[in-house]
C-alpha cells in the first residue's frame, strides 16, 4: 500500500489482504461457530464465533482506518452498537446529554431502558454553543450524545467546537455518523471520542443487512465495548460482516452519486409550490467546512392549511420510484414520514417542538437517474385534477 492511500483505496484494501491459504482475492466468508484447537491449552487467535471472526475483524480493521480510529467493534445492529456505547460509559446514576434532534430508537433506548434504570436524560438544542456549555458545565454529563446532520431535520452541529467543549468538561462526545458516513466526515479527527454507526444505511448501502459499528480512538473503551459484545451477545454474524464488507468497497462512489442527485432534488424541491421548506445542509458554512458532500437526505414540509396528514397520504401513495419504506442510505430511493415512521416513539408535544411536523417528508435520495427521481417528485407532488 502506498504511504496515504485515499479513502476508496482504503475502503477495498484496509483488512482485506488475499486470503493466505488460498489466494482468495476477497475475504472469505467463515462461517463457523468454532475453531478447533491445534492442541491442548493453545488456540490460533479464535476460540468462539461470538468473540472473534475473520470475516467480522476484516469488517472492523477497514471501518477502523476509513474512521481515522484506533479500533473498531461490530455489532448486531446500530442500536445494539449504540446500547454497547451507553454501557460502556456510563456509571450508576450516570447522566446523559443528548442532543434534541435524534434518531427515534435512541430516544427509545434513553426514555424507556436507560432513564427507568435511574440513569438521568437531558436534550439540549447543541446548535446553540453557549447553551451547550452552560448544560455541560451544570449536568456533567458522562456522555454527550449527537448527530450531525441529524435525523430528520439535517441539522449541522460544530464537531470540533463540542468535542473541545466535551473535553474541557471531563465527558465522552459520542457522534452517530450514520447520515454522513465516514465519507462525508470523521468526528474522530476533528476531537470526538466515540463514532456510531448503523452500517444497515449508507455502509452496507443496498437496504439488504442490519448491522453496527463503534470506532474508537482509546484501546480502553474498545477494549470496554468488546467485553460487553462478549458477555451481552449483540455480536455481528459473519454473513452480515461480509455483506458489509462488500457494501463498504463502494461507499465512495455511491456517496458521491447520492450527493449529486440530492443536489438535484433539492432545487427541484426549493422552487417547487407545493413545498413550504427545504431541509440540507449544503447552505450551511459549518457544513462547507465539515463534510465532503452534503449526502443524501434531504426532508422537507408540505404546504397545507390545515391538518396535513390528508394531504402527506396522496403524496405518500403517487410515489412509483421512492418506496415508502423506514430505514435510508441504499442504492435505491425511499420517502419516510417521520412522524409516523422513525420518529413515532416521541410523544406528539415533543416531535411538534422539535420541528418533526406533521408536514414533514424525509427522502433518502438514492443513485437512479436523477430525471427519473425529479419525474417522479414532480408526479407525487402535483395536485390530483379536482382538488
Ligand atoms: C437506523 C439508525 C440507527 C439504528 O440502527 P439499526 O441498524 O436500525 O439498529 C441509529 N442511528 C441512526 C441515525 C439511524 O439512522
Amino acid at each position: 500500500m502506498p504511504n496515504d492511500p485515499g479513502f476508496n483505496t482504503r475502503a477495498i484494501h484496509v483488512g482485506q489482504d488475499p486470503d493466505p491459504v488460498t489466494g482468495a482475492t476477497v475475504p472469505p466468508l467463515y462461517l463457523t461457530s468454532t475453531y478447533t484447537q491445534p492442541e491442548f491449552g493453545r488456540h490460533q487467535g479464535y476460540e468462539y464465533g461470538r468473540s472473534d471472526n475473520p470475516t467480522r475483524g476484516a469488517l472492523e480493521e477497514a471501518m477502523a482506518s476509513l474512521e481515522q480510529g484506533d479500533g473498531a467493534v461490530a455489532f448486531a445492529s446500530g442500536m445494539a452498537a449504540s446500547d454497547a456505547v451507553l454501557r460502556a460509559c456510563l456509571v450508576p446514576g450516570g447522566r446523559v446529554l443528548a442532543a434534541e434532534d435524534l434518531y427515534g430508537g435512541v430516544y427509545r433506548l434513553l426514555e424507556r431502558v436507560y432513564r427507568p434504570q435511574g440513569i438521568a436524560i437531558h436534550y439540549v438544542d447543541l446548535g446553540d454553543l453557549k447553551n451547550a456549555q452552560e448544560a455541560l458545565q451544570q449536568l456533567k454529563p458522562q456522555v454527550l450524545w449527537l448527530e450531525s446532520p441529524s435525523n430528520p431535520l439535517l441539522q449541522v452541529l460544530d464537531l470540533a467546537r463540542l468535542a473541545a467543549m466535551s473535553r474541557q468538561a471531563g465527558c465522552i462526545l459520542v457522534v452517530d455518523n450514520t447520515f454522513a458516513s465516514p465519507y462525508n466526515q470523521n468526528p474522530l479527527a476533528l476531537g470526538a471520542d466515540v463514532v456510531v454507526h448503523s452500517t444497515t444505511k449508507y455502509i452496507g448501502g443496498h437496504s439488504d443487512v442490519i448491522g453496527g459499528v463503534v470506532v474508537a480512538r482509546d484501546a480502553e473503551t474498545l477494549d470496554a465495548l468488546r467485553f460487553i459484545r462478549n458477555t451481552t451477545g449483540g455480536t455481528l454474524g459473519p454473513f452480515e460482516a461480509w455483506l458489509t464488507l462488500r457494501g463498504l468497497k463502494t461507499l465512495g462512489v455511491r456517496m458521491q452519486q447520492h450527493a449529486a442527485n440530492a443536489g438535484r432534488v433539492v432545487a427541484f424541491l426549493r422552487d417547487h409550490p407545493a413545498v413550504d421548506t427545504v431541509f440540507y445542509p449544503s447552505n450551511n458554512p459549518l457544513a462547507q467546512q465539515q463534510m465532503r458532500t452534503f449526502g443524501g437526505m434531504v426532508s422537507f414540509t408540505l404546504k397545507t392549511d390545515g391538518d396535513p396528514l390528508p394531504r402527506v397520504k396522496q403524496v405518500l401513495e403517487r410515489f412509483q420510484i421512492f418506496s415508502l419504506a423506514e430505514s435510508l442510505g441504499g442504492v435505491e430511493s425511499l420517502v419516510g414520514h417521520p412522524a409516523t415512521m422513525t420518529h413515532a416513539a416521541l410523544p406528539a408535544a415533543e416531535r411538534q417542538r422539535r420541528g418533526v411536523v406533521d408536514g414533514l417528508i424525509r427522502l433518502s435520495v438514492g443513485i437512479e437517474d436523477v430525471q427519473d427521481l425529479i419525474d417522479d417528485l414532480s408526479q407525487a407532488l402535483a395536485r390530483p385534477q379536482g382538488s
